[in-house]
């Protein structure tokens, strides 16, 4: 909310990630503890915060996605190994030209299968919120499940029932199964009646939660992009 209004008086066309996990925070989806850092100086006293291990993640408006361009560091095991990312990062050709905001610093959400969710704001329709699994499975096989808000729980329910890999959530070839409750929450929180995507249907024109990492007990969203409609009104 807060984020949104932030965002607009600076003219901003998104919210950082940052914003975009507060947003999350707001509306009861769990994120990563988090810490900002401007640099390695602050990397001590950002550590009292968190439990190792933690992820380093450039904070950057010219950088989309972080892992490209080498913004991305997991399970760092010390304020040692942070700093060394941190400083690689500042150093890093797709980074070194970006304007840098900062570093986030997070901790390691447990491991899990990585779920996407999104929403879009389409012209006719409006809000729509989408589900798939993580990885090969939304980028190579758009194994995506589309829905219009606002989705009941059953509607959740019947979003993962559709796609082609929901083998994979109950633990296919060797895996451990995942929560799929907590995958239909978020999904709610995100796309039903008093979701997030409804309650800002005019100001948000598409949400990205790429992944959410879900376990066999629960579900934290680990990177979110929101990106804002240009009026703030329909
Ligand atoms: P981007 O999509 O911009 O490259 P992400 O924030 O999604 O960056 O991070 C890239 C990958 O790093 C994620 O897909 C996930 O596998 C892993 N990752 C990021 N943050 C965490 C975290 N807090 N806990 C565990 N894994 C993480
Ligand atoms: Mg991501």
């Amino acid at each position: 909310m807060n984020e949104i209004v932030e965002a607009r008086k600076h003219n901003r066309a998104a919210l950082d990630e940052q914003a975009g996990k507060a947003l999350l925070a707001q509306y009861g989806v769990a994120v990563p503890k988090t810490a900002t850092v401007s640099g390695v100086d602050g990397v001590e006293q950002a550590l009292k915060t968190l439990k190792l291990p933690v992820v380093v993640k450039i904070m950057s408006p010219d950088i989309l996605h972080k892992s490209d361009a080498g913004g991305v560091k997991v399970n760092l095991k010390s304020a040692h190994e942070v700093k060394d990312a941190i400083a690689a990062m500042a150093a890093s050709p797709k980074i070194r030209g970006a304007r840098i905001d900062g570093y986030l610093v997070e901790e390691m959400a447990a491991p899990g299968q990585e779920i996407v969710i999104g929403g879009l704001r389409d012209p006719q329709f409006g809000p729509m919120v989408m589900v798939g699994l993580g990885g090969i499975f939304v980028e190579v096989l758009a194994d995506v499940s589309f829905r219009i808000c606002p989705i009941t729980r059953l509607d959740a329910q019947d979003m993962l029932a559709e796609l082609k890999g929901a083998a994979i959530l109950k633990g296919a070839r060797g895996r451990k199964p995942v929560s799929q409750e907590a995958i239909i929450d978020v999904l709610l929180k995100i796309g039903g009646e008093q979701g997030l995507l409804m309650q800002h249907a005019n100001d948000i024109k598409e949400a990205d939660i790429n992944p959410l990492i879900v376990s066999e007990s629960g579900a934290v969203a680990v990177d979110a992009r929101f990106i804002l409609t240009s009026g703030g009104e329909c």
